[in-house]
């Protein structure tokens, strides 16, 4: 297979795009393209403050590479989720992408949760009645909420996540079978901001994951091969395996099924309810818009965690 733009050996073959490229054609197109889907989907501006969220996995960093080469003003930030039961992952993740921002002169905002809020994630799933087992929800939570934090406290126009084409098509496959509307309005390449909560972006979202790991591994991004303990037996990737299936019998069925969403919700499929963003109010303790009456979820669980703590002092 030979690369389309020079006839040198092709590093990677797309054939979902019948384009086949080698090392430095594809180390330039992956980034064009994705200057191309953030001006199409209005992403952001050159003059924007970008915080890009980074686990230590491979689309994060690579995203935050990417926006780096295309001389964007992206800052990192890490949330340290204290998740080091068996395997030091959080230790590890967090140490590469230290090294990542120090290599390239970036800045690298940190979060440790332990150190902030008294407990790691998995304490504080342990203290949540919805915690059964798995801290997921839990780790959910408290990611969105910090994320919004700090890009509203450092006054970051827009946050930007990781999220590639196989984790959006696998979330719109859930999201699908459920038909769960709500999830289905907020999914797509933009999250516009609401008071209080800056835009959300995912600029690789056109990607396919396997795309996204050429790109680091072409580039020599040291990043965390290890996934999340805790992500083992998780229904997305059930479905991420079931359309790889689809994928492997035709080529590009994830990407149709993923920009026939967009064109379908831009065409009006459903309809826009009414400004769901009245009815919601500030949490009195963190100020971020919550449907609850009171305290946020956020703001509970910690309350909960501290009282739990207390009392085991006390006890
Ligand atoms: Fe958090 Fe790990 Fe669950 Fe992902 S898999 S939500 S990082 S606990
Ligand atoms: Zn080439
Ligand atoms: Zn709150």
């Amino acid at each position: 297979m030979k690369c389309r733009k020079c006839g040198q050996k092709a590093a990677i073959n797309m054939r979902h795009h019948k384009l086949a490229l080698c090392k430095e054609h594809y180390l330039e197109w992956l980034p064009e393209q994705t200057a191309r889907f953030i001006k199409k989907y209005r992403m952001f501006t050159p003059q924007e403050r970008v915080l890009v969220a980074v686990s230590g996995g491979k689309d994060s960093l690579s995203l935050w590479d990417i926006l780096w080469r295309l001389g964007y003003q992206a800052d990192g930030l890490y949330i340290a989720l204290g998740i080091d039961e068996g395997i030091a992952y959080s230790a590890e993740s967090q140490r590469l992408c230290e090294a990542f921002a120090e290599a390239r002169g970036l800045t690298l905002h940190i979060v440790d949760i332990a150190r902030e809020y008294g407990a790691s994630i998995p304490e504080l799933a342990r203290s949540d009645r919805r915690g059964k087992g798995k801290p997921c929800s839990v780790c959910g939570l408290v990611k969105r909420h910090e994320m919004n934090r700090i890009a509203r406290d450092l006054g970051y126009d827009v946050l930007a996540t990781g999220h590639n084409l196989d984790d959006e098509a696998a979330v719109l496959f859930g999201n699908t079978l459920n038909w769960q509307v709500e999830y289905l309005l907020r999914q797509g390449p933009v999250l516009p901001e609401s008071p209080g909560l800056a835009r959300k972006v995912k600029p690789l979202c056109r990607f396919y994951e396997r795309e996204m790991a050429a790109y680091a591994l072409l580039r020599g991004i040291q990043y965390i091969y290890d996934e999340c303990p805790f992500a083992i037996g998780a229904t997305s990737i059930y479905y991420k395996e079931m359309l790889n299936q689809l994928e492997a019998k035709r080529p590009g069925a994830k990407l149709s099924f993923y920009l026939s969403f967009l064109r379908a919700k831009e065409e009006g499929l459903f309809a826009p309810q009414e400004d769901v963003q009245q009815a919601l109010d500030a949490c009195p303790r963190c100020g971020q818009l919550t449907s609850a009456p009171g305290l946020c979820a956020f703001c509970r669980l910690i309350e909960r965690a501290s009282s739990e703590a207390k009392g085991a002092v006390r006890g």
